[in-house]
């Protein structure tokens, strides 16, 4: 085997084996996706090619080989909960493939395969296996012969080395319907001698066993399964694989788990220098070192992709996962304070050369990680806190058991983790009812299933066509005829998707929200609601279909909505170009939204921006908006030269895309957007607001064109509201300065009297007070504004007095108040206390309060319960 090959050069050597078959090596996708509604994040490599396999999109080149980014946490492919237990699976890995479409077949992929792991790699041939569709009767599709007969030759001894597999190993599908074939998986036993000596390794393959695993699929995309489950066979043939780049790394490095490979072994020691705790002294430990290894990796690079963890979605799969790994430091490591982001940098330098977005991003990448672990660990510290609460609770009432209900709410509502309850009830010797909490959880499940349920019928074919041609760009209005169309059932309600040969409607897509209008023939008028990507598709949504399917339509877009959106994006440009010039280069854009009635702008920057910082950005957009610059628009330009025009930030672009750069004056950005013709149109940019969305991320709402003036005109009716409120002729700010002296003078005087008539009733009140057990005892309810007035003069009197207890009560807004005093003579010659008082008196009002021996207050809910409060207390006295 080539001895300890580093993992950066044997992913070179791949990318090298396939380059000299004509393969064209293309950059990883994003992981975390965009434009399709049905997958959140990058699972296989084949995600990005999906449209090439469905027909919606010409291949570039018709080979391509490269390592793509693949996150499986979440759907069909979700191997979380087994990632750190064993040592081969991961959530985010490195998938390398190699691609035909409709070019090489079986052969060749079969026999290339053999030719990198066996000749190039030097894998033992006498370590692989290869497993073949057995053939599945229910769907018509015979055993794979023929990729059989290409296994026979590469194995020298082929004799129990090709194994049948049946539909669930064997024949993958992309999902319900699509484009699926047979597949044959190449495995590799990397067990001892001693080991393999003892059980044949054919009898391990696809049975679970940590050494014996798959380590790359050969998938043949040859049929396409319809919404009815029949396979018809596609026209033309494709190869798809997928090799897991980690688990090569093992079998290539000689290593008995993927940890032990140099791509995690640095990430791995710089834990434990963290934590004190070394890998491969206990289980326990090994199995948090590779959660938190693992899910770092994911973490970051899904932030790096400009996914933050949030409470929805993508998002939210994001911030379970390092809270995943939060937990199993805390529990397993004792880790009690935030710890995963000072490993960025290790990743960093491990994966950087590879993935440079890591390394640009490290700092912005361990903020955000330090921000959600110092968050996640105070839930922690409120849930420890409640269970100890529960648990006294439980032992009150003699029992044992935690209802399943109250750790699903600890679970739900503050993502505190289930086994860790079950942990420290186990410490107290009680234990969970999980039945009680599974049910809990497939309730919700079941919940959010039916919300979310979706039925698509097969597409309605009327006309071939190779991709919509959108003329949005040029016209609002078009005519048109409507290619496919198929019924989608949400939450049971009917609607319709339909594709049109060519169309004016702009679908969703980065950030701008589709179009809205109607397409017309005759009588027959179908309003379309919005307008949709799915990949490249252009589906346009409506509630019903037109009476004659196959007739030509005019297609109107709202015109309104079209250029209040266009006033918009545009903005937003202007707006980045001048955050940029105002706060500097690293400001970078992170996500945007803009519709017809207002525009979003997060980008990266660590401060909140000044109202300084803001007003010069307004200037400037401004600036730019009466300088009128004229658009200059160019279509078609590759990723390489937008770059070395200066694009700034390249969002998800594929490889083989062409991008459109969009120029207003000194903005440049790369943008398939809709925009203004010249910067004037727009009139008036208003920024609305800026606040923090995460670490070190800003946001900016504004508004623009008639939306800006109706902003600005509330707010100068208002100023004029109060002007004429205030009868004010001059400068407002001034009138309201005096009223403000006025209003503090009077109020000062006010007091005066207040106290005045305070102390006179006080006093007067002692004259009249009747003695309990030698104590003169003041008690009454009295009329104050404010409790601190009356707090004041009570302190007085006291400190001017002997032997006097006085409870008195007010009542504001709803609520009560009492206070005590007590004088010194009796603090030191009795021992009376005010708090003891206090404390037995303030059930009566519903409240609880506290102070010093010799003054004290209570607050509470029921003013009704004076009486009973004073009458109390004097009781209280009777007894000192
Ligand atoms: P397994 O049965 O081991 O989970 P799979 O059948 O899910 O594998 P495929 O979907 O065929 O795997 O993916 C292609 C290759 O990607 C696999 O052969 C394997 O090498 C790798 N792979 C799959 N899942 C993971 C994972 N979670 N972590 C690391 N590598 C993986
Ligand atoms: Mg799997």
């Amino acid at each position: 085997m080539k001895d300890k090959m580093k993992s950066l050069e044997l992913r070179q050597l791949f990318f090298e084996f396939f380059k000299s078959k004509d393969h064209i090596i293309v950059p990883s996708a994003p992981m975390v996706v965009k434009n399709d509604p049905t997958l959140m994040f990058t699972n296989a490599g084949m995600n990005q090619f999906k449209d090439i396999f469905l027909g919606n999109r010409q291949p570039v080149n018709k080979r391509v080989a490269n390592s793509q980014k693949c996150l499986r946490v979440s759907g069909k492919h979700n191997d979380l909960e087994e990632v750190g237990h064993d040592t081969y699976h991961h959530t985010m890995f490195e998938m390398l493939g190699n691609w035909s479409f409709g070019d090489y077949f079986k052969k060749d992929a079969i026999e290339w395969g053999w030719e990198l792991l066996v000749k190039k790699l030097g894998i033992p041939e006498d370590r692989l296996y290869a497993t073949i569709f057995e053939g599945s009767r229910e769907d018509n599709v015979p055993r794979d012969d023929e990729a059989y007969s290409y296994w026979e030759k590469c194995f020298s001894k082929p004799e129990g080395r090709i194994i049948e597999g049946s539909k669930k190993d064997n024949f993958w599908e992309m999902g319900e319907t699509g484009p699926c074939g047979p597949c044959s998986e190449i495995h590799v036993d990397i067990r001892d001698d001693e080991e393999r000596k003892k059980i044949h390794g054919r009898e391990l393959v696809n049975k679970g066993h940590p050494q014996v695993i798959e380590i790359w699929n050969l998938v043949f995309i040859q049929y396409n399964r319809k919404s009815d489950g029949v396979l018809e066979q596609l026209p033309s043939k494709h190869v798809d694989t997928g090799m897991g780049f980690e688990r090569l790394c093992m079998v290539v490095q000689g290593k008995k788990s993927n940890y032990e490979t140099d791509i995690f072994q640095d990430i791995i020691s710089e834990i434990s220098s963290i934590t004190g705790k070394k890998y491969g002294v206990n289980e326990k430990w090994d199995i948090a070192l590779r959660v938190i290894a693992d899910h770092l990796r994911a973490v970051s690079f899904s932030i790096a992709d400009g996914q933050l963890p949030s409470n929805n979605k993508a998002g939210y799969v994001i911030r379970r996962i390092l809270r995943r790994a939060v937990r199993y430091g805390y529990t397993s490591l004792g880790i009690e304070e935030p710890f995963m982001y000072r490993l960025v940098p290790v990743l960093a330098s491990v994966m950087g050369n590879q993935y440079p977005e890591l390394q640009s991003g490290s700092a912005q990448i361990a903020k955000i990680i330090h921000e959600e672990e110092a968050a996640f660990l105070k839930t922690l510290g409120k849930g420890l806190k409640m269970i100890d609460k529960m648990i006294a609770d439980l032992r009150k009432e003699k029992k044992n058991i935690l209802p399943g209900k109250v750790a699903f709410e600890m679970y739900d509502t503050f993502g505190f983790p289930v086994d860790l309850t079950q942990l420290i009830l186990k410490e107290h010797d009680m234990h969970l009812d999980l039945q009680g909490f599974d049910s809990e959880m497939k309730n919700q499940k079941e919940r959010s299933r039916e919300d979310a349920s979706v039925e698509t019928a097969d597409w309605i074919i009327l006309k071939n066509n190779e991709g919509t041609v959108f003329t949005g760009y040029e016209k609002t209005e078009d005519t048109v005829i409507i290619t496919k169309y198929r019924k989608v059932k949400v939450k049971g309600k009917e609607t319709f998707q339909l594709v049109f040969d060519k169309t004016p409607f702009y679908a969703e897509s980065g950030g701008q929200s589709g179009d809205t209008g109607y397409i017309s023939s005759g009588n027959d008028k179908i309003f379309i609601n919005d307008t949709i990507k799915e990949n490249t598709l252009i589906i346009h949504l409506a509630d019903k279909l037109p009476a004659d399917i196959s007739a030509e339509f005019s297609a109107v877009v709202d015109l309104d909505k079209r250029l209040m959106t266009a006033n918009n994006h545009t903005a937003t440009h202007l707006i980045h170009f001048a955050l940029r010039s105002v706060l500097g280069n690293h400001v970078e854009q992170k996500g945007s939204l803009v519709t017809p009635d207002r525009l979003r702008f997060d980008f990266s920057h660590f401060a909140k921006m000044s109202k300084e910082e803001l007003s010069r950005v307004e200037e400037i957009v401004n600036k730019m908006v009466r300088e009128n610059h004229t658009g200059k628009i160019t279509d078609g330009v590759s990723i390489e030269k937008a770059r070395s025009m200066g694009a700034m930030a390249l969002f998800g672009e594929k490889y083989g895309d062409k991008v459109r750069v969009v120029e207003f004056g000194k903005s440049l950005e790369l943008c398939g957007g809709t925009h203004v013709k010249a910067t004037g149109n727009i009139g008036i940019v208003k920024i609305v607001s800026e606040s923090a969305i995460a670490a070190g991320i800003r946001r900016i709402e504004a508004v623009t064109a008639s939306k800006a003036e109706e902003y600005i005109n509330e707010r100068l009716k208002a100023v004029e509201d109060i002007a004429s409120v205030l009868k004010s002729t001059g400068s407002i700010t001034e009138s309201v300065e005096k009223l403000l002296s006025e209003n503090s003078s009077l109020r000062k005087s006010v007091e005066k009297y207040q106290v005045q008539a305070i102390t006179d009733k006080l006093k007067e009140m002692v004259t009249k007070a009747s003695t309990i057990n030698h104590i003169k005892f003041v008690s009454g309810v009295i009329e104050a504004d404010s409790a601190d007035i009356l707090k004041n003069v009570a302190y007085q009197i006291r400190t001017s007095s002997e032997g006097i207890i006085m409870v008195l009560a007010s009542e504001n807004a709803g609520k009560a108040n009492i206070l005590v005093t007590v004088t010194d003579d009796l603090v030191k010659g009795r021992n009376v206390n005010a708090v003891s008082i206090i404390k037995e008196i303030s059930s009566e009002i519903n409240g609880g309060g506290g102070g010093q021996p010799f003054l004290a207050t209570a607050g509470g809910k029921n003013p009704a319960g004076i009486q009973n409060a004073l009458k109390k207390a004097a009781a209280f006295i009777e007894k000192i």
